[in-house]
Formats: structure tokens, C-alpha cells, sequence
């Protein structure tokens, strides 16, 4: 998949999430890109200028097999989800994203969908920024115990 391809997914996912007022910008990046090397996906958010900069793991450098759209999926979620978040509660966050994305992403792709997605659960969010206008998403890989 090629930037081109992944912000056109990104748009089509703006209009599913009714988003589509936001100004997002994709890409995808080196794992020493990103907040931290084992993320799979970082969502960075301006809310007063209704911007989103997201960045995904390149899947041949990421530390193990991804689906790109379910890391997407989740990025662009966190664009909603992110002014309800504080930090005593990011895990929930994280958690009801990973849920509402793991049906949306299955409903929309069927059996073809792998329960792979099951690595990306974000138990070990490090929480936002703390300000609102520049809440940080990011999906982590879960640890191996
Ligand atoms: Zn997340």
C-alpha cells in the first residue's frame, strides 16, 4: 500500500466515523518515527484547528504482522474519543476503541478479517499529553508477558 492508497483509506474512513470535517494527514513511518518503537500507529491532534496528523508503522518494518486498516481505524478513532480521555482512564478508552474497531473493521471485511488485530490492544497506553489540544493517540502491540 502506498501513502497515496492509505490516505485515500483514511478519507473513506473519515466519512464512516463522520469525521470528514477534520484535516487528517497520513503517512507511513520508521518505527524510530514514532513516540516509541514498538507502536504500531500514533495519532497526533490539533482539536481547535480540527487537524490530525497520523502516522502508521510501516508493516515491513513493524515489529510483528499488523492489519494497516485496523491501526487506521483505531488512529481515527482516537480523534473522537481522545476529548472524553484523561489519564485515569485512557485504558478504557483504549479498550472500547479496540472494540468498536475490531466489529467495524469485521463487519466491514468478513472472514477475510484475522483475528491478528487481537495484538494491538493498547493495555499499555501511555496516556495523553494532557492537553486537549494535543492529545496523543497511540496503539501499542500488547507486551509479551
Ligand atoms: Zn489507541
Amino acid at each position: 500500500m502506498t501513502n497515496a492508497q492509505l490516505q485515500q483509506l483514511a478519507e473513506e474512513w473519515q466519512r464512516l466515523l463522520r469525521i470528514q470535517d477534520w484535516d487528517v494527514t497520513v503517512r507511513f513511518a520508521r518505527p524510530v518515527e514514532m513516540f516509541d518503537r514498538d507502536l504500531l500507529g500514533q495519532c497526533r491532534t490539533l482539536a481547535n484547528l480540527k487537524e490530525a496528523q497520523v502516522l502508521i508503522c510501516d508493516p515491513a518494518q513493524a515489529p510483528e504482522p499488523m492489519d494497516v486498516e485496523y491501526v487506521l481505524a483505531h488512529e481515527l478513532g482516537h480523534i473522537l474519543l481522545d476529548p472524553l480521555a484523561t489519564k485515569s482512564n485512557m485504558l478504557h478508552v483504549e479498550q472500547a476503541l479496540h472494540g468498536f474497531v475490531h466489529a467495524l473493521i469485521k463487519l466491514r471485511k468478513g472472514d477475510k478479517h484475522e483475528e491478528q488485530v487481537d495484538l494491538v490492544t493498547a493495555v499499555k497506553h501511555a496516556g495523553s499529553s494532557g492537553n486537549k489540544d494535543r492529545a496523543e493517540g497511540r496503539t501499542r502491540r500488547r507486551r509479551k508477558a
